[in-house]
């Protein structure tokens, strides 16, 4: 071969290797998009950028996502490379990492925000709840519940733990992510975590006077001699708002107190300065005010009242 040939060809082989397409050669664990071209039953096949097939079989369909029932030929979609070439010459392909690696990316970012997700319980144990999230085990520790979903049981006896976290099955809470592990395919949330800021969230914008519609989910508690502050998880409680006793329909006619209390005649507790008129109850006594003392001073005035009405002739 002459030196003049020889570089006549070399300028056309570069002539040819800038027209024709370039190589692509996906690696394993690469995200790679690609249209279908195929599907069957339990396969997938793809067109690469026209020079390579892939293939997804098998599991490697099924993702929690649902994508393969919704992909049709024609469609796009994006896989996780598996192997860059089987025997047969077609690049290897999974869904099912590709969803999770979407879910890790997704669960990094919402670690970078600082942010909340769901989490819909799907199984318990003594340690806690568990539940799938795109397709990632994610753990929910006992530990990490909100006070209000705490459950608080004596002598911290397993089975009744269990029975307890077995209620919340099918509960969607909302959680922040504790910490990570892709290696093992697990995460462990917190509802405290998220909670804490929910609630600091709500009353940043919260002043006094506005009216919001709440329901009573515990009642924080401090001990008097320690100081030790905790949650007891109640669904009610009653609030004093003071005594106000009604005998002002009376008051014309009976002696009442500067509270409103009735003055009961020197000597009883439940004669009045009008003969066959008694008081009783907590419109009479400023003191007990119990219903065990007001049902006692009724059946004083009762007996009185039908003594009355025998002397009287009623
Ligand atoms: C939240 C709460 C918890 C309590 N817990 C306990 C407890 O655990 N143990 C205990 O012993 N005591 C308890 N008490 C106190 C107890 O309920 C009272 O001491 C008791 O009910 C007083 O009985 P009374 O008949 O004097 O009055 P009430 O029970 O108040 O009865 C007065 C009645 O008169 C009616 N009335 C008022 N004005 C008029 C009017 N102008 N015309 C017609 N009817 C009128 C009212 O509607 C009411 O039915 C509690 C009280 C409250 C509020």
């Amino acid at each position: 071969m002459s030196q003049k040939h020889f570089s006549k060809n070399g300028a056309a082989m570069t002539e040819l290797m800038k027209s024709s397409p370039k190589i692509f050669r996906p690696k394993p664990g690469e995200l790679v998009e690609g249209t279908i071209v195929y599907k069957g039953k339990n396969k997938l096949l793809l067109d690469l950028e026209g020079v390579s097939t892939g293939i997804i079989s098998g599991r490697e369909l099924r993702d929690s996502f649902n994508t393969f029932k919704d992909l049709n030929i024609g469609d796009p979609a994006a896989a996780m490379v598996l192997e860059e070439e089987n025997e047969e010459g077609l690049v290897v392909m999974s869904l099912r990492m590709a969803s999770q690696r979407k879910a890790w990316d997704k669960f990094h970012k919402l670690i970078e925000q600082d942010a909340t997700m769901k989490f819909i319980a799907q199984e318990a144990n003594k340690g806690g709840l568990i539940a799938n999230i795109d397709g990632i085990r994610a753990f929910l520790p006992v530990s990490q519940l909100a006070p209000v979903n705490y459950p608080r049981v004596n002598n911290a006896e397993a089975g009744e733990i269990i029975n307890r976290l077995q209620k919340f099955i099918g509960h969607s809470f909302t959680v922040k992510i504790v910490t990570m592990d892709e290696e093992a395919g697990k995460i462990v949330v917190s509802e405290r975590d998220a909670m804490s800021e929910e609630r600091a969230k709500a009353l940043e914008h919260l002043k006094i006077g506005d009216e919001k519609e709440g329901a009573v989910s515990g009642l924080k508690v401090r001990h008097i001699k320690t100081n030790a502050e905790s949650v007891l998880p109640v669904k009610g409680v009653f609030v004093a708002i003071g005594h106000v006793p009604n005998s002002g329909p009376f008051a014309r006619w009976l002696d009442v107190d500067e509270n409103g209390y009735f003055k009961p005649l020197n000597g009883s507790q439940v004669k009045t300065k009008i003969p066959g008129v008694y008081v009783a109850g907590d419109c009479a006594d400023h003191v007990y005010r119990q219903a065990v003392t007001a049902a006692g001073m009724g059946c004083q005035a009762a007996i009185e009242v039908e003594r009355w009405l025998a002397e009287h002739g009623g």
